[in-house]
C-alpha cells in the first residue's frame, strides 16, 4: 500500500489538524499537506516526466516542505532518494548519478548542484520552479497503487568508507518498520510531535511515517538543525515532542541542562541510536530527564528495526544486572531474528562474538545496482551487519564494535568500545575514541584519542592510572593523543579511518624528532 494513502487517511479524518509546523508555527493543516502532496504529483508527472518506479531525490535542509515533497513522490509511484543535505555537492551528483533520478530537488543553498548534473541530466527543482509549477496542476485524485514489493526508499548508506551505496527499501520493508516501531519502540498518539533535529534523510526523517499515519504533529525547528537551546526552548511550546537523537545530540542536550535547569518539559520520547551510547552518558541523561529513552539499533539495511532497549528497561535500577542491559541495545525486534554468528553463519553460544546477522520482513530488499555487495551482505536470507556483538542468556544484544574496527594486539582482541566506555567513566573526559595503530611487536596497539572537558586538564598517566582500575592491563591505551574535538561525518559518527590515519601521522612525526 502506498503511503499516501496514510496521509489521505489522516486529512479526511482530521483535515484541520495541524500537520506540519516551523517552529511553533504551523504551516500546513493534514488538508492542505495532503493537497500540496496531490499536487506535487500532477506536476511530477506533467512537468517532469516522473513515471512510477522513477527515482526522484531530494538534496535539500530539513524543512516542512520536505514532507510534502516524500508524499507527492509516493503520492506519483516514485522512488524517494533523500540525500544527505551536508554533502559536498560533488558527493551529492554521485548519488543523484548512480540512482538515476529524474528529478532533483533542491533548496536555493545547493541550486549550484545543477552545474555538475549535466545538460542530459534531470530535471533541478528550485523553490522558485516549484512554487511557480503547483498552481498550475490540480491534486491528482488517488495515489498511484504501490505492491508490497515496490521500491520506497533509496537509502544511500552514510560511507564511513568508501561510497555510499543505495539501499532499496520497500513498501514491505517500511510497513514492517513502522509496525515494529509502535510494538517495540513508542505508542504514538495524534497530539503528538515529531521533531526533526537531524537530517531527514536519514534514521530522523523515517518518524514521518508514524506520525502521519497517527496524525500527529510534525515540527522542524527553524535552525533546520539540533541547537539544544532551540530544543529546550521549543519543546515546552510543543508538548508531547518525540525526537530521534544521535548519541552526541543528546550528550550535547544534557550539557545544556546541566548549565540551563532545563528538565526536558516538552519531551515525551527521545529516540537514540545510530552509533554507541555509553553508559555513563545514558545514566547521566536519565538521571537529568527521566524515563524518557528509548534505544534502538538498526542501520540503513534494516532500518531501525534489529533490536530495541525499552524505556522501562533503561530507567531501571533495580535489576541485579541493569548496568550490563544499559550497556546493551536491547532486544531483537518482533519483525526479525537476530542471530550472533561465526565467520560460517552458524550461531554461537551466548556470551560469545561474532557478527551480527538479521532476517526478517524490514530487511532491504538489496544495494542498488550493485549485485557484488548485495551477494557479499545478503546470505542465505540473512543480512550480515558488519558489527560484532554478544546475546546474553536473556537475549540482550551487546555491540562490541564494527568488525574492521576491532584491534588485534598480541593475538587478542581488544574491542575500542570496552576502551572507550573505562575512558569515559573518568571524571575530565568529554569524549573519547579508540583506534589501533601498526606496531612491530605486537601487530596493534591501542591508541586514544580523547576531548577533554573545557576547566580541566588531563593527564596520560592520570588516564593510564584509571584505566588499570577498570580493564585488563593489555587492553589499555599506549597512546593519549588530545584533541579539541573528534571527526565526524555529516551524521555524527565518529570517523575511525580518519582517527587511524592521524594516528599513523603522530607515530611518523614522533620517529623523526
Ligand atoms: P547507518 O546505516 O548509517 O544508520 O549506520 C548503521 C550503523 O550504525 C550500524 O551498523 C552500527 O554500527 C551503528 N549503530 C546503529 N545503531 C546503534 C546503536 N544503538 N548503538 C551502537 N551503534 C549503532
Amino acid at each position: 500500500m502506498n503511503p499516501a494513502e496514510w496521509l489521505l487517511r489522516s486529512a479526511r479524518k482530521a483535515p484541520d489538524a495541524p500537520a506540519l509546523l516551523h517552529g511553533v508555527e504551523v504551516v500546513a493543516s493534514y488538508g492542505a499537506f495532503a493537497e500540496r502532496a496531490g499536487r506535487i504529483a500532477k506536476a511530477l508527472r506533467e512537468e517532469w516526466g516522473v513515471w512510477p518506479g522513477d527515482r526522484v531525490a531530494l538534496f535539500m535542509a530539513n524543512s516542512p516542505t520536505y514532507l510534502e515533497l516524500l508524499y507527492g513522490i509516493w503520492f506519483a509511484g516514485a522512488v524517494a532518494v533523500p540525500i544527505n543535505y551536508k554533502l559536498h555537492p560533488s558527493e551529492a551528483a554521485h548519488i543523484v548519478d548512480d540512482a538515476q533520478a529524474r528529478v532533483v530537488f533542491v533548496d536555493d543553498a545547493r541550486a549550484d548542484i545543477a552545474s555538475l548534473l549535466g545538460g542530459e541530466g534531470p530535471s533541478v527543482v528550485t523553490p522558485e520552479i516549484l512554487a511557480g509549477e503547483l498552481p498550475r496542476h490540480t491534486a491528482m485524485d488517488v495515489p498511484h497503487p504501490m505492491r508490497e514489493e515496490d521500491l520506497a526508499w533509496l537509502f544511500y548508506t552514510s560511507g564511513t568508507t568508501g561510497r555510499p551505496k543505495g539501499v532499496m527499501l520497500t513498501i514491505a520493508n517500511l510497513h514492517a518498520m513502522v509496525f515494529a516501531y509502535f510494538v517495540d519502540v513508542d505508542a504514538v498518539h495524534r497530539e503528538d510531535a515529531a521533531l526533526y533535529a537531524a537530517p531527514m534523510s536519514h534514521g530522523a526523517g523515517l518518524y514521518n511515517f508514524m506520525h502521519v499515519l497517527r496524525g500527529a504533529r510534525h515540527v522542524v525547528p527553524v535552525s533546520g538543525g539540533f541547537d539544544p537551546s532551540e530544543i529546550a526552548n521549543l519543546a515546552p511550546r510543543i508538548g508531547n515532542v518525540s525526537m530521534f537523537a544521535a548519541p552526541t545530540m543528546v550528550r550535547r542536550l544534557c550539557d545544556h541542562a546541566a548549565r540551563s535547569g532545563y528538565d526536558g518539559e516538552g519531551i515525551r520520547t527521545i529516540v537514540y541510536g545510530g552509533g554507541p551510547m555509553y553508559v555513563a552518558d545514558i545514566e547521566r541523561a536519565v538521571a537529568q530527564f527521566g524515563p524518557r529513552f528509548v534505544q534502538i539499533y538498526g542501520q540503513g539495511e534494516s532500518p531501525m528495526t534489529i533490536t530495541a532497549l525499552s524505556r522501562e528497561t533503561i530507567a531501571e535500577r533495580s535489576h541485579p544486572r541493569w548496568r550490563e542491559r544499559l550497556g546493551s541495545v536491547g532486544l531483537a525486534h518482533s519483525c526479525v531474528e537476530v542471530r550472533v554468528a561465526d565467520e560460517a553463519g552458524h550461531p554461537v553460544f551466548a556470551g560469545e562474538t561474532g557478527e551480527i546477522l538479521v532476517r526478517g520482513a524490514s530487511v532491504m530488499a538489496g544495494y542498488w545496482r550493485n549485485p557484488t555487495a548485495t551477494a557479499a551482505t545478503l546470505r542465505d536470507g540473512w543480512l550480515w551487519t558488519g558489527d560484532l556483538g554478544a546475546l546474553d542468556e536473556d537475549g540482550y544484544l551487546t555491540l562490541k564494535d564494527r568488525s574492521k574496527d576491532v584491534i588485534i594486539s598480541g593475538g587478542t582482541n581488544i574491542y575500542p568500545r570496552e576502551v572507550e566506555e573505562a575512558l569515559l567513566t573518568c571524571a575530565g573526559v568529554r569524549e573519547v575514541s579508540v583506534v589501533g595503530r601498526a606496531e612491530p611487536e605486537w601487530g596493534e596497539e591501542v591508541v586514544a584519542f580523547v576531548v577533554a572537558m573545557e576547566e580541566e586538564g588531563l593527564e596520560p598517566d592520570q588516564l593510564d592510572a584509571h584505566c588499570r582500575s577498570q580493564i585488563a592491563r593489555f587492553k589499555r591505551p599506549r597512546h593519549y593523543i588530545f584533541l579539541e574535538e573528534l571527526p565526524k561525518n555529516t551524521y555524527g559518527k565518529v570517523l575511525k579511518g580518519e582517527l587511524r590515519r592521524m594516528a599513523d601521522e603522530v607515530a611518523n612525526r614522533d620517529k623523526r624528532s
